[in-house]
């Protein structure tokens, strides 16, 4: 769907189409409600295909509603999404970045470019993970020391030849440093952010670190 005028008003925008904004489109839809779906990215599920390319869901597929699979993989889980938007026709507006969304009189005021949208209700279903978190330490390490959020970790080849430190222990950190600890030495660092006493003693040897805090 495109907006064909500047300006256009409904009863529900959602700002979001990943899965929590698809799910309450698809209420949404059998209300037989006025809606859109608004999303910043160019395709559904592109928060998932942006992210490495060995993900694969930490949760079982019995709870992502997959059968079949143990575990599915990033691109299952994205192209899922995208038929489902489909399958339930969701009206779903992509590379529709929401700027601003204000509280005016009895409705809701968003602006999206040089598009104004009016609305009863909106639901704002950006996900948590849009800006990844990097701890402040990080500008304290060695120059030398290659560094790398796991927001923008795609593969191995990524980073430098030697050693690697993965700070962060938690679901991101632990496939990361599987993968990683195949072809190198690989150290994982559990320890609390706001320390940072493990900074000179593990990254002696590292060429690479890469940060899994989202
Ligand atoms: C590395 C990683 C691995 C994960 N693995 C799992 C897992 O295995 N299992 C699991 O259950 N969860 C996992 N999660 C969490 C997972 O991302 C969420 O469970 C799920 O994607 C949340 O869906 P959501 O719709 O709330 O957010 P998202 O999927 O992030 O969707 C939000 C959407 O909002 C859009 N958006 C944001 N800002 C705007 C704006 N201003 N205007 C318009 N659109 C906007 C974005 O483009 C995006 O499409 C993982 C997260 C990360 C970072």
């Amino acid at each position: 769907m495109s907006f064909s005028s500047s300006e256009q008003r409904f009863d529900t925008v959602v700002i979001g189409g990943g899965q929590s904004g698809l799910a309450v489109g698809y209420y949404l839809a059998r209300q037989g409600r006025d809606f859109v779906i608004l999303d910043a990215n160019s395709r559904i599920g592109a928060s998932w295909r942006q992210r490495w390319d060995s993900l694969r869901l930490f949760t079982p597929t019995r709870y992502s509603s997959l059968p079949g699979d143990a575990f599915l993989t990033r691109d299952k889980v994205a192209d899922y999404l995208e038929a489902y938007a489909a399958r339930f026709n969701l009206p779903v507006q992509l590379d529709a970045m929401v700027d601003s969304l204000i509280r005016e009189a009895d409705r809701y005021l968003l602006t999206m470019g040089g598009h104004r949208l009016e609305a009863e209700q909106v639901v704002v279903a950006t996900g948590a993970f849009q800006h990844p978190r990097v701890p402040t330490f990080a500008s304290k390490l060695d120059l030398a020391i290659a560094q790398i959020h796991s927001n923008a970790y795609r593969h191995p080849k990524q980073l430098r030849e030697g050693d690697v430190l993965i700070v962060g222990a938690g679901n991101s950190g632990a496939e990361i440093a599987l993968e990683l600890a195949q072809t190198r030495r690989s150290w994982r660092s559990s320890c609390s952010f706001t320390g940072g006493s493990f900074t000179r003693r593990s990254t002696r040897t590292t060429r690479s670190a890469v940060v899994s805090r989202n």
